[in-house]
């Protein structure tokens, strides 16, 4: 069997982990044309994988064994390994690509690229994604590629059905530039948040304080964004969990460490998002934060 159709613009694409973001983005590469074999361990995502004219697989190993390119869109590298070693190593036939687009540990990457070149004959390359849910649903994802031109070179048409790839260097080098942007992302929201409380108890207006800072210096996608989209209307439904955001910031700041490079304001970054971790609830959304600096107040501040 074939995984390439008579059609060169079609493809058979395993993805493997359909959950806030692979669900929004097979849906992308079917409507796109392409056959996309899918596995989640979850039931649910799979049944809604289908109901949007995905292919069902059994496992993750019996989608991979159908396609040239297996997308793995999962929490983390543990997750990762596991699904590789559990089977989906093995079913990869030679020459086939993995594109991790996890967020995955630049360092683990690289060495498993290595182990599965070696032992297997097939390229892993990271394509990492930032742009959450909405980016994922109306493919403006920005894709960080790490791998070599020729591996990266193959997925592109399917990248570019997901966002905007970018070739960023080699293996892991996605997954470095994804964690170290979430760093930023996570502090950014983190003093956002504090400067809106100090500003609100002040009897400054959030919205006033929101548009005038989007026209100043100190702008970011926690200003532009994720303040007056998910925390002020207090839905906090960005479909990116906080313990997600705290992996991430732990990749960073490692790596920093591993590198022998200096990360105190990170690290203390990824206290303080400890911290909200332990006392919100595990599924919260990363957005949570914003309730979790109102909560440490003192003397309390307005909740919002
Ligand atoms: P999610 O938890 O919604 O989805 C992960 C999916 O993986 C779940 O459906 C889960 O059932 C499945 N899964 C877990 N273990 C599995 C296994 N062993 N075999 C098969 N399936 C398994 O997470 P998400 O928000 O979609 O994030 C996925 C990745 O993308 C993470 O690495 C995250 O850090 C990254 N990311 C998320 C966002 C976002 O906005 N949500 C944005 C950029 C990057």
């Amino acid at each position: 069997m074939t995984s390439v159709s008579d059609d060169p613009a079609t493809e058979t694409v395993a993805f493997v982990g359909l959950g806030n973001m692979g669900a929004p983005m097979s849906r992308r590469l079917i409507d796109a044309g392409h056959r996309v074999i899918g596995f989640d361990m979850s039931d649910t995502a799979v049944e809604r994988f289908a109901d949007v004219g995905g292919v069902a697989a059994a496992s993750a190993e019996s989608a991979a064994a159908e396609a040239d390119i297996t997308i793995l869109m999962l929490p983390s590298s543990d997750v990762v390994e596991a699904v590789l070693a559990g089977g989906l190593a093995a079913a990869l036939r030679p020459g086939a690509v993995v594109v991790d687009m996890s967020s995955s540990e630049p360092m683990r990457t690289r060495a498993l690229a290595h182990r599965l070149g070696d032992e297997r004959g097939v390229k892993l390359i990271d394509a990492p994604v930032s742009g959450g849910v909405r980016g994922a649903v109306n493919g403006t994802l920005t894709v960080m590629v790490g791998g070599s031109d020729a591996a990266v070179g193959r997925t592109l048409p399917i990248l570019e059905v997901l966002g905007r790839p970018t070739r960023v260097g080699e293996v892991g080098a996605g997954h470095a530039l994804k964690a170290l942007n979430n760093l930023l992302s996570a502090t950014h929201l983190l003093v956002t948040s504090e400067a809106i409380l100090a500003g609100q108890a002040f009897g400054l207006d959030a919205d006033v304080m929101l548009s005038v800072i989007n026209g100043s210096s100190g702008r970011s996608g926690s200003t532009e964004n994720k303040w007056p989209n998910f925390i002020l209307p207090q839905t906090y439904d960005s479909g990116f969990a906080l313990s997600l955001m705290l992996k991430d910031m732990r990749i960073a700041t490692d790596l920093a460490r591993q590198l022998g490079l200096p990360s105190r304001l990170g690290e203390d970054a990824v206290s303080r998002w400890s911290e909200a971790a332990e006392v919100l609830a595990p599924a919260a959304d990363h957005t949570e934060i914003a309730r979790w600096v109102a909560s440490i107040a003192t003397p309390p501040g307005e909740i919002v």
